[in-house]
């Protein structure tokens, strides 16, 4: 991989560091920014580590509104023209309990114990615009190389903090990078460790991983650590399609990251309502993410619809949305329904071209005017159910005259 050795900062951190500066103390970018500035992609945020403690650097930052993002491990967040940049004290992590964060943390003046404390060698460099790069650990290299290694004895560093093997796992596939042979096999045999690490610090990790390009490789590649949160994806290789390259394929069509894992819950034999939620126990999903996973496995279960008419149905009940994301899934994980998947997506964009989708909320008639000629109660919803029925089949336009007509003839009470 080709990368620059010198880079350019926004012109808010060259403030933020020339005010360092002119007080004496040192601050410098590092980690994630670092990396991707490296490799040529401009950085979502830039963080910054200074030898400087968070009293002083609140201090400095008077001027502005600052936040204690997480004052005990020395992190502050300024906030520069309304732009939020964490400024974190150099720190060396003291003890960690249960293979987690560490408990407690010592600040120190030193760039390279800070350095030293980070993941991996990519995301342990630091940069300032005048005095350049600092890499202790080879992260330059390794980023030529494309490789994610553990800064230090990865056994050790992945017992410190198991969520680094799924952190691991995240940028090996969003960088496209191969994870390093030492590193890999400490991840192999540390992977239950990852038992001691909270739903939500997971869930975090698994969804970046489950966007990048490598997600189909490491999830069968590494399903040892994937079956500690995702316990039955155990049973998933006997699913055929639970394959390196087979995955690869149906993953370069789905590509949303909820959609991504109903394909692996799916092909663990995960079908019903009580497994789907027994095994999501371990993640910590919000209602909406967890409701969407539902809703894309049962689908996926259905066949796909045979006729014009039953694309319209599809639609009118689940959505627009949702129907393509059905026939995305579905045309992937069964090659077979491919051809089917794809005449029903074609008459999906025919439907929403001409006149639209007809919902019974987009009906010309509507309860009020079912009420009006008489109807009552349950008779109405089912009437528009009916109406809806006949216009979906193309039977009736979706015409207020001909609708209330209909209605009208059907009625079986007339109004007092
Ligand atoms: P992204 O672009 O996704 O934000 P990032 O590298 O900035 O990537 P973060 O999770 O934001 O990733 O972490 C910021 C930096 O903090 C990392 O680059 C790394 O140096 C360090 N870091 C984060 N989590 C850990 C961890 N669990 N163990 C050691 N170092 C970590
Ligand atoms: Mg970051």
């Amino acid at each position: 991989m080709q990368i620059t050795d010198s880079f350019s900062v926004p012109d808010y951190i060259e403030e933020i560091l020339a005010r360092f500066e002119d007080a004496g103390i040192a601050a410098f970018c590092v980690g994630g920014c670092v990396r991707d500035a490296l490799r040529g992609v401009v950085p979502h945020d830039f963080d910054l580590c200074t030898a400087a403690a968070p009293e002083v650097t609140r201090t400095l930052f008077s001027d502005h509104p600052c936040i204690d993002t997480g004052i005990r491990h020395g992190t502050l967040t300024v906030l520069w023209d309304h732009v939020p940049v964490e400024i974190t004290t150099y720190r060396v992590d003291g003890d960690y309990a249960g293979h987690r964060a560490p408990i407690q943390v010592q600040f120190t003046d030193s760039l390279f114990l800070d350095c030293q404390r980070r993941d991996f060698t990519i995301n342990a460099m630091a940069y300032h615009p005048k005095y350049g790069l600092y890499d202790f650990f080879d992260g330059r290299t390794d980023l030529i190389k494309q490789v994610i290694r553990c800064v230090g004895d990865p056994h050790m560093r992945f017992s410190e903090d198991a969520l680094r093997m799924l952190r691991a796992l995240r940028f090996s596939s969003v960088l496209d990078f191969d994870i390093e042979e030492k590193t890999a096999c400490a991840i192999h045999e540390n992977a239950l460790l990852l038992t001691e690490i909270s739903g939500e610090r997971i869930t975090a990790e698994l969804w970046k991983m489950l966007c990048g390009t490598r997600a189909s490789a490491l999830m069968t590649e590494y399903t040892d650590l994937i079956a500690v949160f995702l316990p039955m994806t155990k049973d998933a290789p006997a699913d055929a399609r639970f394959q390196k390259e087979t995955l690869h394929r149906i993953y370069s069509c789905v590509t949303d990251p909820t959609d991504r894992l109903a394909v692996i819950l799916y092909l663990s034999g995960v079908r019903t309502h009580e497994a789907i939620c027994a095994s999501l126990k371990r993640l910590k999903l919000d209602h909406k993410t967890h409701d969407k996973l539902v809703q894309r496995i049962h689908d996926t279960a259905q066949p796909p619809p045979g006729s014009r008419y039953e694309v319209h149905k599809m639609l009118s009940s689940m959505g627009e949305a949702r129907t393509k994301a059905y026939l995305i899934m579905r045309g992937a994980l069964y090659p077979e329904d491919g051809a089917a998947c794809q005449k029903a997506q074609n008459d999906l964009d025919e439907i929403c071209r001409d006149g639209g989708i007809v919902t019974k909320a987009s009906l010309a008639l509507n309860g009020s005017d079912l009420l009006h000629l008489g109807y009552h109660g349950k008779e109405i919803g089912d009437m528009l159910a009916f109406l809806l029925e006949l216009v979906l089949c193309g039977t009736l336009p979706n015409e207020r005259q001909e609708l209330y007509e209909k209605a009208a003839s059907l009625v079986t009470k007339k109004p007092e």
